[in-house]
C-alpha cells in the first residue's frame, strides 16, 4: 500500500469523488482519513451518513445486556488495559457460577437479552492460582469455563450469550457455537510494530494480528456471525488504520461472517501504563468512522456512545448505525469510569437526531433466520426472541 503523509484538497476532493462513484481503494482511504476539520471533514462524515441512511433507512439499533466479567485475570498485559488483574492484586476476580448465574437472572428480570462474556484471555498459561481456580471448578481451561457457564446462561436464565474471550481456536469455536449465536474478537489492528518494545502489545502475546485475524477467519469457516473492530489512538498510523479497515472487509467478503464492526477510541486513565498517551480527538474519530462506513458499505459500524461521553450524538453524524450493548444493570468493567447512558436518554438523544432507536438481539437480523449461521438447537431460542424482523421482540 502506498504511503501517504499528506494530502492536498484537490486528491482529497478526487478520492471523494471516486467513492460517490462507488470505488473506494486503499489509496483512496488513505487519502480520506486525513480530512482535515472543516469542509473536508464535513463532506466526508455528509457521503458517510448518506451511504449509512440508504443502507439502514432510520433505524439505529442497541442490544440490551448484561456485561458478565468471568475473569479478570489474563495473561496479556496491554498497555491501555484497567480490566486485567494478577492474582492477589486488589480486585483481581473469578466469578463463580452462583455468581454468573445470578447477574444473568437479574439482566433477564430487566429485559435484558444478551449475556456479554467478557474475560482475560488465558490466565492458566501463566497463573497457576488460576489453574487452580478452574480445577475446583472442574475445568482445565477457562474457555471451557466459559462454555460451561454459556450453556447454563442460555438454559437457566434464556438470555443469549456472546462470548468475547480472546483468542479461539477452531475446536473452542466449535463448542462455543452450541450455547453462543454470535461471538467476538476485537482485531484491533492490524499493525505489528505495536508488538515491538515500548508499543502497547509488547507484553501482550495474545495480540500479533496474524493470531487474531486467524480466530476471525476460523469464526468464518464455521459460520458464526462475528463481531470484531479495530482500537483507534494507541500509536498506529493512519494508514495502519486503513490495513485495518481493509483486512476486515476482506475477511467478509470471503467468508460473509461479520455481523459488526467496532470503531473504538482509546481513553485514558490514571491507572493504566499509556496514561499520558494522547486520545484521539473527536475529530480524528468522526473521520475514522466515516472512512470506515465507506470502506465496509452495508456492514454494521458501531461506536459505543460512553465513550465520547455527553458529545456522543456526533458518532451518528459520522455513519454508524449501532451503538452497541448498553446495560441497565451492569456497568462497562473496561471502562469504569465511563456509565452507559439510560436507554430512555439514548432514545431520546438519536431522535434528535432523526433516528428511530431500535433493539437488536446480540446476532443481528440478517442472520437470525439464515440456517447455516446458527447451530441446529439454538435457532428456535433465538427466533422465540426475535419479531418478524429479526429484531429483537420488545412485548
Ligand atoms: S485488553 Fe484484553 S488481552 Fe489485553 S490485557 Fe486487557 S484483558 Fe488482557
Amino acid at each position: 500500500m502506498q504511503v501517504l503523509t499528506s494530502t492536498s484538497s484537490a486528491g482529497f476532493g478526487d478520492a471523494l469523488a471516486a467513492m460517490r462513484e462507488g470505488v473506494i481503494t486503499r489509496e483512496s482511504a488513505s487519502t480520506l482519513i486525513r480530512a482535515r476539520e472543516g469542509d473536508e471533514l464535513d463532506s466526508l462524515m455528509a457521503a458517510a451518513a448518506k451511504l449509512r441512511n440508504r443502507v439502514n433507512g432510520r433505524r439505529v439499533t442497541y442490544s440490551k445486556k448484561v456485561f458478565i466479567p468471568l475473569t479478570n485475570l489474563c495473561r496479556d498485559y496491554c498497555g491501555y488495559c484497567i480490566f486485567r488483574k494478577d492474582p492477589g492484586q486488589a480486585g483481581a476476580r473469578t466469578m463463580t457460577p452462583d455468581e454468573v448465574l445470578g447477574v444473568a437472572e437479574a439482566g433477564a428480570r430487566l429485559g435484558c437479552k444478551e449475556a456479554l462474556f467478557s474475560l482475560g484471555d488465558r490466565p492458566e498459561a501463566i497463573f497457576p492460582e488460576m489453574r487452580e481456580t478452574l480445577a475446583r471448578l472442574g475445568h482445565r481451561t477457562t474457555l471451557s469455563y466459559l462454555a460451561e457457564m454459556c450453556e447454563r446462561v442460555l438454559n437457566e436464565t434464556g438470555l443469549l450469550p456472546h462470548a468475547n474471550p480472546g483468542l479461539m481456536g477452531r475446536k473452542d469455536l466449535e463448542t462455543l457455537r452450541q450455547f453462543n449465536p454470535s461471538m467476538g474478537l476485537m482485531l484491533e489492528s492490524t499493525s505489528d510494530r505495536l508488538t515491538l518494545p515500548g508499543m502497547p502489545h509488547d507484553n501482550a502475546p495474545d495480540k500479533p494480528p496474524s493470531l487474531r485475524l486467524k480466530t476471525i477467519e476460523e469464526a468464518g469457516r464455521l459460520k458464526i456471525p462475528f463481531t470484531t473492530g479495530i482500537l483507534i489512538g494507541i500509536g498506529e498510523t493512519l494508514d495502519e488504520r486503513v490495513d485495518s479497515l481493509f483486512a476486515i472487509r476482506e475477511l467478509h467478503e470471503r467468508y460473509g461472517h461479520i455481523q459488526e464492526v467496532i470503531i473504538q477510541n482509546f481513553r485514558a486513565k490514571p491507572e493504566i501504563p499509556m496514561r499520558d498517551h494522547p486520545e484521539p480527538s473527536q475529530m480524528d474519530h468522526a473521520r475514522t468512522i466515516a472512512v470506515a462506513r465507506l470502506v465496509l458499505g452495508e456492514m454494521n459500524v458501531q461506536a459505543p456512545p460512553n465513550l465520547s461521553d455527553d458529545d456522543y450524538p456526533f458518532l451518528l453524524r459520522a455513519g454508524i448505525n449501532d451503538w452497541g450493548g448498553i446495560s441497565p444493570l451492569t456497568p462497562d468493567f473496561i471502562n469504569p469510569e465511563k456509565p452507559w447512558p439510560h436507554i430512555e436518554r439514548l432514545a431520546e438523544r438519536t431522535a434528535v437526531e432523526g433516528f428511530e432507536l431500535i433493539e437488536r438481539l446480540s446476532i443481528y437480523p440478517e442472520f437470525v433466520f439464515r440456517e447455516q449461521f446458527l447451530d441446529k438447537s439454538l435457532a428456535s431460542r433465538v427466533r422465540t426472541l426475535a419479531a418478524e424482523t429479526g429484531y429483537a421482540k420488545t412485548s
